[in-house]
């Protein structure tokens, strides 16, 4: 099905690693090649695109704020930037809003925003704990925070200030913690590790560490955050209320905004310590006010919670059959394991069978479809991973 690709696709510079093929369309769950090819999207953007490809509600607001502003400069207030940040308080019930373009935007703010907590009110603290195979992005520090020992060799020396500890090690946290310390940095499940749920006990352990010792607990939804885990946060799921929140991907449904968000007693920034030229931005704020708008009017958090359902129950009745392991995850954010460490092959076939799936470790396979995605897509999405997974197995025989 793959076929060359068209002229300049060579030109980029640098990402991921790309199979031969290149989109020219997407609606819903469906993107379409430049030869017509149409594959099932359960890649989903990186969990990005909420409402499916091109959804009305982007595009009406797109068009409708292009026309009445679209930059303003930060300087001064607009609009949609500051409903949107009514809005996030709304359904995060934390107090203050920054408003940038990416996730590591996001995440930057949030660790200068606990250095700055560290500088004013914990003696000069500006040590992070965070956890070894979390993912923060790729800017400097928030690559530091992610602490890839791989970055280190090319991208070195790191930014100091960050101590890696096991995911869900609650007794190295409290070991960890000194005067030093100003807060602790961790997804409630973490993504790119390839989707490794926190639970309860060590979330809850940290919430209470980081208040027993006065420091500062930052949650990185970027990925879980905005109805990928069926509720507007996992935080809310596990009913652990962060410090400092951050959110990304999903909240334009494709169109670049992130938020970061703290409390009312962490809102520390001087004029001058944080900003951007596009941060505080009209033309993305106005559409993440649709998405989230449209995804109120969709009852859409219950739909996530139904196609969870469904996805898990298909993936049971092929657990047995393909000797396929631990289903795991929230809402539409599911991996499984494979029994031998062939997901890339596995993407490869299937992709051959019209269904884009990721694989963000050598056994997983990891789901982040449209949060709107249909039961007969579902359907359909079952019907191809089994033929993938049929190839697969012929192959190993
Ligand atoms: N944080 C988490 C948990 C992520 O999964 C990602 C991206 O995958 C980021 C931060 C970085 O977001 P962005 O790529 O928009 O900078």
């Amino acid at each position: 099905m793959e076929m060359a690709p068209i002229d300049g696709h060579l030109d980029w510079m640098g990402g991921a690693l790309r199979p031969d093929l290149v989109f020219e369309s997407g609606q819903g769950c469906w993107l379409t090649d430049t030869h017509g090819n149409r594959y099932l999207d359960f890649v989903g953007g990186w969990a990005v695109t909420g409402l499916g490809h091109c959804p009305s509600e982007v595009a009406n607001a797109l068009a409708k704020q292009a026309s009445t502003l679209i930059h303003c400069s930060p300087g001064f207030w607009n609009v949609p930037a500051t409903k949107l940040a009514r809005k996030l308080k709304e359904i995060t019930g934390m107090d203050r809003v920054f408003l940038g373009c990416t996730g590591a935007e996001a995440n930057e703010c949030a660790i200068k925003l606990a250095r700055r907590f560290g500088a004013k009110m914990r003696g000069g603290a500006y040590t992070i704990l965070t956890t070894h195979e979390g993912f923060h992005g790729r800017t400097l520090a928030t690559m530091a925070a992610t602490g890839k020992p791989a970055w280190r060799d090319i991208f070195g020396p790191d930014l100091t200030g960050f101590v890696h500890l096991p995911h869900g090690d609650l007794e190295a946290f409290e070991a960890a913690v000194g005067a030093h310390t100003c807060a602790i940095l961790l997804e409630p499940i973490q993504g790119e590790a390839g989707i490794r749920p926190a639970s309860l006990e060590f979330l809850q352990g940290l919430r209470t560490l980081c208040d027993r010792h006065g420091i500062l607990l930052i949650l990185d939804e970027v990925q879980t955050g905005i109805g990928r885990t069926g509720t507007w946060t996992r935080a809310q799921a596990l009913g652990v209320r962060p410090d400092i929140l951050t959110l990304g991907k999903g909240l334009g449904a494709g169109y670049p905004i992130s938020a970061c968000l703290c409390r009312e007693e962490w809102n520390l920034f001087e004029p001058g310590d944080q900003g951007g030229t596009f941060t505080y931005p009209p033309l993305g704020s106005a559409v993440a006010l649709a998405v989230l708008e449209a995804m109120e009017k969709l009852s859409l958090l219950e739909q996530v919670l139904r196609s969870e359902a469904q996805l898990r129950q298909i993936l049971h009745s092929l657990e047995a059959r393909y000797s396929l392991r631990d289903v795991r995850g929230a809402g539409l954010l599911l991996a499984f394991d494979l029994p031998h460490p062939d997901a890339g092959e596995l993407v490869r076939i299937a992709r051959e069978n019209g269904l884009l799936l990721n694989a963000p470790r050598p056994s997983t396979i990891r789901l982040m479809p449209a949060l709107n995605i249909d039961e007969k897509a579902i359907e359909e999405f079952a019907t191809r991973l089994e033929t993938s997974l049929r190839h697969l197995s012929h192959q190993g025989t």
